[in-house]
């Protein structure tokens, strides 16, 4: 069995905030717990969505907790010309088509795409460039099923939760589920472990590594962190920032967020000496269910 590669892949559209370091952290007690290598990748597709200097802030913040990284980042911006690459050849496979489907139209569907353009021959506009028209990659009707490192079995069945699903949005902006696969595959990452929120994106994203003739990773999914109205701690909800003064206080309540009780003797302990105990004691069953951030 190939050694473990895990890794952290934040979108650079805010600071990290107590959800991003938790998910950030169980990534990295898991991959060092199983003696794996911890990359990071900066998913820098969706230039309307983010914020000047926020990769920089992320990875000052990431060095400042502890967690290093190893190799050098990859930015996905960086990466376009490998997108297109894979478009081109799902188009060989005669798996791509172009959808001009209006706004109001898919709205109608409630989010399961119809098949409505699949008899479209050609793709209207290159990839990476703005057309009206995004390209969709054709599902098959056969059931996606993983076992999840922290789910255990899970199966999807993309015709019922989301039909032919976009690759290319309108905009000529590649879509997250693209660039998170071939990227996986790219850094052969084969432990991904994130939050729950991205559960009904796992099947998506192994089907891809089918039709690109990759192997999938292995996927867990941990609780996202919610705040006391039950709502997700997210940068759009404008979760506070974590601060910068405290790493090892911010680190020691990650950790009994993620069920390991610090001990008292190590309560202000350096993180460097925290984290090596974490890893130490990380197990994947005893990650809490329905997290609340606050104490
Ligand atoms: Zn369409």
């Amino acid at each position: 069995m190939a050694a473990y590669i895990g890794r952290f892949a934040p979108s650079p559209t805010g600071a990290l905030h107590l959800g991003s370091l938790y998910a950030a952290l169980a990534s990295y007690l898991d991959a060092r717990a199983n003696n794996g290598q911890w990359l990071v990748r900066m998913e820098d597709i969706d230039p309307p969505r983010e914020v000047p200097g926020a990769a920089d802030t992320i990875l000052k913040q990431l060095d400042n907790h502890g967690l290093h990284w190893h190799g050098s980042v990859l930015y996905q911006s960086q990466r376009l010309t490998a997108y297109r690459d894979a478009i081109d050849a799902l188009e060989n496979l005669e798996l791509v088509y172009s959808c001009q489907c209006t706004r109001s139209r898919l709205r109608s569907l409630n989010g399961v795409y119809d098949g409505h353009c699949r008899s479209q021959q050609n793709l209207s506009a290159a990839p990476g460039t703005e057309s009206l028209a995004s390209i969709r990659i054709k599902i098959s009707s056969a059931k996606i099923s993983w076992q999840d490192l922290i789910h255990g079995r899970c199966t999807d069945e993309l015709a019922l939760t989301c039909g032919d699903f976009i690759l290319v949005r309108r905009d000529g902006l590649f879509a997250y589920q693209l660039a998170v696969s071939i990227d996986d595959a790219y850094q052969s990452i084969n432990h991904v472990i994130r939050g729950d929120d991205l559960l009904d994106s796992t099947a998506r994203q192994i089907y891809l590594h089918e039709q690109l003739g990759f192997e999938a990773p292995r996927y867990g999914h941990i609780p996202v962190l919610k705040d006391a109205q039950g709502d997700k701690l997210s940068k759009q909800r404008f979760a506070s920032s974590i601060e910068a003064s405290n790493p090892g206080g911010n680190i020691e309540h990650c950790l009994t967020l993620l069920g390991l009780s610090v001990p008292a003797e190590l309560s202000n302990a350096p993180v460097a000496q925290l984290l090596d105990w974490a890893t130490q004691q990380w197990s994947r069953s005893t990650i809490p269910n329905g997290t609340l951030a606050e104490r």
